[in-house]
């Protein structure tokens, strides 16, 4: 099946918003064994969009549009697509109720705009938006498969997940399972070298790297008559890459850093506090995302002058006028600082110059201090990260959950 995916929308043409979509849809097709071999964006402009659906069927089967399902003029895709499939609109009730019961919950009256939500070209296959109000469809004519779904992700991804993907694989009799090894520390570059026998014979199961956000990701994917069987496709090689990069491998499928990180710190009942710098509470944030964490998590602050540092966490005055905040030194106070406050059995500390002003030949902008005290023993790595200022403070902070966690493998 020769599938092409059309994303709808003026903002991904003037730079608005990145198209993460085709990515997304990307990597899912690809994993189905689905080729994709063009990718289009269209603004939201009707004559645009039915010239590009003749262009796009005259040269693949199955067309996956995202975007422009809104309530308003100017969200034309389903409309569009009936157009040119010559389907006449027809109101589907259920859906409609369910637009009713979302407006209420938000204590809001759907407008008139709204009810255009609740038409679809007659006899397509609705998929319901449990996250929206904006459903999708499929629609199928002469042996060419039109699929709409709205332009969110959190709305477009379960809709995929959920009904598209089981569409898409109904003919076929087997499964595809996947596990995902998350690997930090390793560069992708790295990881691929790595694993390159292995990528070099794969046919079944596939294994696919992928690198976001300072980590890799390596999926392993199986095509089997069940999934037992796919199970035992996957665990042997899974083995095999978790035997190669240990203890860099943190965690499988959809798992965070912070969240297993935080799952130690709980299931020992280790207390920690955390004192941030250039990260701004980052660090904190991270954690505190995992619910459950209140039993171990003391507190987190931003100490981000020199005065801050001083009152809340006692780092020496003469630390500051001497080293600087931007120190090994200071680091470490922060760490022990904090920990003090609480009396936990962990304080972290982040302290760096993360730019792009303040850097200097010997404390470069990208230089960060990461301390962690554990038990009353502390240690302060010095790191030069690069890229701007967010990318370096989501790198400290990364960086600095892991090296957590390196040592509390040590310690559990
Ligand atoms: P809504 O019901 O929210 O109006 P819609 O289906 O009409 O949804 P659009 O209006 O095209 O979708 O886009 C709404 C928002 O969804 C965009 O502002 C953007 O945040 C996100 N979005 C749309 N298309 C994409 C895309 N291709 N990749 C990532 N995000 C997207």
């Amino acid at each position: 099946m020769k599938t092409e995916i059309i994303t709808v929308g003026t903002e991904i043409l003037l730079g608005d918003i990145l198209n993460t979509n085709t990515h997304y849809l990307f990597r899912e097709l690809a994993s189905m064994g689905i080729n994709v071999y063009y990718q289009v964006t269209v603004g939201d402009n009707e004559q645009r969009l039915l010239n590009q659906l003749e262009e796009s069927f005259k040269r693949s089967d199955l067309i996956i549009l995202t975007g422009g399902l809104g309530p308003t003029e100017d969200d034309i895709t389903k409309e569009v697509c009936a157009k040119y499939f010559n389907m006449e609109m027809e109101f589907h009730e259920p859906s409609w109720n369910k637009i009713i019961e979302i407006h209420n919950k938000m204590n809001r009256k759907p407008t008139k705009n709204n009810r255009k939500q609740a038409y679809f070209p007659k006899n397509s296959i609705i998929l319901p938006n449990k996250y929206g109000t904006a459903p999708g469809c499929i629609m199928e004519k002469n042996n060419k498969v039109i699929i709409v779904m709205p332009g969110p992700p959190k709305e477009m991804k379960p809709m995929f997940e959920n009904y598209v993907k089981p569409y898409l694989l109904k003919d076929n009799k087997d499964i595809l399972k996947s596990k995902v090894l998350r690997i930090i520390g390793v560069g992708e570059s790295k990881v691929e070298s790595e694993l390159l026998d292995l990528i070099d014979k794969q046919t079944n199961p596939t294994i696919a790297t992928y690198a976001k956000d300072g980590e890799c990701t390596v999926r392993i994917t199986a095509k089997a008559k069940s999934e037992k069987e796919a199970e035992s496709l996957i665990s042997p090689i899974s083995k095999e890459i978790k035997s190669r990069f240990k203890e860099n491998v943190y965690g499988e499928d959809e798992t965070t850093l912070a969240e297993e990180v935080a799952k130690i710190l709980v299931e020992n009942n280790l207390t920690i506090a955390v004192a941030e710098s250039c990260t701004g509470g980052m660090v904190s944030s991270a954690l505190i995302n995992y619910p459950g964490i209140s039993s171990v998590f003391m507190e987190g602050c931003v100490t981000y002058s020199n005065e801050a540092k001083m009152m809340s966490l006692n780092v020496k005055k003469e630390t500051l006028n001497t080293v600087g905040a931007v120190s090994d030194k200071c680091a470490k106070e922060m760490a022990e600082g904090v920990a003090a406050r609480h009396n936990t059995n962990i304080g972290l500390s982040t302290t760096g110059i993360a730019g792009p002003e303040g850097g200097s030949i010997d404390k470069p902008v990208g230089l960060v201090y990461l301390g962690i005290t554990i038990n009353n023993k502390t240690i302060v790595k010095k790191y030069i990260f690069n890229g701007d200022r967010q990318q370096i403070r989501n790198r400290a902070c990364k960086t600095l959950l892991n090296d957590l966690r390196l040592e509390l493998l040590k310690i559990i």
